[in-house]
């Protein structure tokens, strides 16, 4: 995954602020009662640890990290854990908030949950990484489970350190597959976990591009970020949807080709451990003039906060927004975007592939049965298909945008599972 471009305004607001002023729009659209709006609002549960970790040098230093449960009422709580430096309690409460509002909006049976350590990962060696994730799981695997919460890749985080979470739980509570999603394959993992995030996105984009005549195959793509998120739809845009990717980035800066980049080349480059920058087939840019190529699709899909009203929100010239990332546009930035006729497809409806095919992960761990890739990739499209369908129609009959359609739905799912299990 990709860090924030360096040099950019820092966030205005906390992932938990932007999460409250989004719901309160959907609230009031679907009146919801006063009641249900502080259980939804607030967590169920909240965990701080610290993680003691012995460095390759012998020093013992403390990190802090979190796991937040949203909600539970539709399911166990799932979602992913980041390590990343801003990985602070409201980053992660806000992120677990909008697991909450994923899940119901695919309407797959689990709550929302969010991880993370306060940790700068690219400075650590391989091994204290391990300590770290070793250390971190022994802290919280009190409040995990396969029907509490799963835990599962985000931010700086892959199939390895699920690995070492399933490592770390298992010896506790015996080989527990389904203890976590976003495994390597030969661990239980599922086939097309790993491009579900990005896989996802491409079938809501094919969907609102036939909806709304913005051409994706021909149509130009910039892409921030080139990690597991952007990494692989970047790759499946053009192979499979015949999108003409304009424009990447990653932390190091950007590269752009009017005529197309050559993505499996530029991945191939990444692989080997080299920048985007230094791509020779294209133009360097600034992670700052990404923003402002013209594209008919602009996909953040790397870290939140990076379309502010102060930086792009004014300048990005493209038709739609993908969030790709997590909370990627402020508020204040979705405002702008709306009122200059942007449509925003919101992450927890175009990046909602990866806990879906999570929980298609789970369900074979549970049945302990395999599906073939192609299953998981059908299964996948109808979902989010369905979903994309819901909050289009609702967007339209209620005149609203796609986000506050999203969550009205989202929070309506929730409320009712609510009041179903009483209090
Ligand atoms: N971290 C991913 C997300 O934000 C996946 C979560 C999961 O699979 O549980 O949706």
């Amino acid at each position: 995954m990709t860090a924030p471009p360096t040099g950019q305004a820092s966030r205005t607001m906390s992932g938990k602020s932007i999460v409250a002023s989004q719901f309160e729009r959907a609230a009031n659209l679907i009146n919801l009662e006063q009641y249900m709006r502080h259980v939804l609002m607030h967590p169920f549960r909240e965990v701080q640890v610290e993680v003691p970790v012995r460095m390759d040098d012998g020093r013992i230093e403390v990190f802090t990290g979190y796991r937040i449960q949203h909600n539970g009422a539709r399911g166990p709580c799932k979602g992913g854990i980041r390590y990343h430096p801003e990985a602070d309690h409201d980053e992660v409460l806000g992120l677990a908030a909008i697991m909450t509002w994923k899940t119901a909006l695919m309407d797959i049976p689990f709550g929302g949950a969010k991880g993370g350590v306060t940790v700068d990962p690219k400075k650590l060696s391989k091994l204290e990484l391990e300590r770290l994730t070793r250390r971190f799981t022994q802290r919280i695997s009190i409040v995990l489970g396969p029907y509490r919460d799963i835990p599962a890749p985000d931010v700086n985080t892959n199939a390895q350190v699920m690995a070492w979470i399933l490592d770390e739980y298992s010896s506790r509570h015996g080989y527990t597959p389904a203890a976590v999603t976003g495994k390597p394959i030969s661990l239980g993992g599922s086939l097309g976990r790993e491009e579900a995030t990005g896989r996802g996105v491409m079938y809501v984009m094919t969907e609102y591009a036939r909806d709304f005549g913005i051409p994706l195959r021909g149509g130009r793509v910039v892409i921030q970020g080139f990690g597991n998120v952007g990494g692989h739809l970047a790759r499946l845009l053009q192979a499979e949807a015949g999108a003409k990717v304009v424009a990447v980035s990653d932390v190091s800066g950007g590269v752009a080709n009017e005529h197309g980049l050559d993505v499996p080349a530029l991945l191939a480059h990444t692989a080997a451990g080299k920048r985007v920058s230094e791509w020779p087939h294209g133009q360097p840019i600034t992670n700052q003039q990404l923003w402002t190529v013209p594209c008919d699709w602009l996909v953040p899909a790397a870290l939140g906060g990076v379309i502010t009203k102060e930086t792009n929100a004014h300048t990005v010239d493209c038709r739609v927004v993908v969030e790709g990332a997590n909370e990627p546009t402020t508020p204040t930035a979705d405002r702008i975007l709306e009122e200059r006729g942007i449509a925003v497809i919101p992450d927890f409806l175009a990046n909602a592939g990866g806990v879906t095919v999570s929980y298609y992960e789970w369900a074979q761990n549970l049945q302990q049965y395999r599906w073939t890739h192609q299953q998981v990739n059908d299964e996948l499209k109808a979902t989010i298909t369905k979903a994309y369908v819901g909050v289009r129609d609702l967007a339209k009959q209620k005149a609203v945008t796609f986000r506050t359609a999203a969550y009205a739905i989202a929070l309506q799912r929730v409320a009712e599972a609510e009041r179903l299990r009483g209090n």
